[in-house]
């Protein structure tokens, strides 16, 4: 996807292609992407919404919402997992629906691929082509600002802890919150 629609050419890099080709293939038109009946999707495409059901296939969620469709009965219970639960009132099998991860949004994908060039040391003149940036200042903020964090976490691994010990309740107490922290990367590499 190009920014702001203009054609032009958008390198793809040699991984991706596999994916690219079997979407090609599976495609029946001359569509990569197209609407379920094979044209090309409107201009009005909800797109977000697009991407929020594609991250529920693929997994990429806070967690699931298991309902109850019997009319009155409203029970819905939250799980981490998308294994079949049953109501406890009728014991009917809940209808189990995606929470696609909060904060997953089309333009992370052009943050995140900001950030993988300038962690590759690639020049900023070619970051800012791929990235589009009509203005260098755009590219060179972020690279300076991913600077800034390297330098801080190269900073902090120089600080002794000694040994850490962590009771496992405490752990699960802290993966449990994982999702509620701001998406910033927290784990070096
Ligand atoms: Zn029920």
């Amino acid at each position: 996807m190009t920014k702001g629609g203009d054609d032009g050419t958008v390198p793809i890099p040699e991984p991706l292609r596999p994916y690219l080709d079997a979407a090609i293939k599976l495609s029946p038109s001359k569509w990569v992407f197209p609407a379920a009946d094979g044209k090309q999707r409107a201009a009005d495409t909800n797109l977000k919404a697009v991407l929020r059901r594609a991250l529920g296939r693929a997994g990429i969620v806070d967690g699931y919402e298991h309902r109850c469709r019997k009319p009155g009965c409203g029970h819905v219970e939250l799980a981490t997992e998308d294994a079949n639960r049953r109501c406890p009132k009728y014991d009917r099998a809940l209808w189990i629906r995606p929470l696609p991860r909060k904060g997953i949004v089309f333009h992370s994908l052009r943050h995140t691929t900001a950030t993988l060039l300038a962690r590759a040391k690639v020049h900023p003149s070619v970051a800012q082509k791929i990235l589009r940036h009509a203005n260098i200042e755009t590219t060179l903020a972020i690279y300076t600002h991913l600077d800034g964090i390297e330098d801080m976490r190269a900073a902090v691994a120089k600080l002794d802890f000694g040994v850490i010990r962590v009771r496992n309740q405490d752990l699960t107490r802290l993966l449990a919150v994982r999702p509620l922290l701001p998406a910033l990367p927290l784990r070096s590499r």
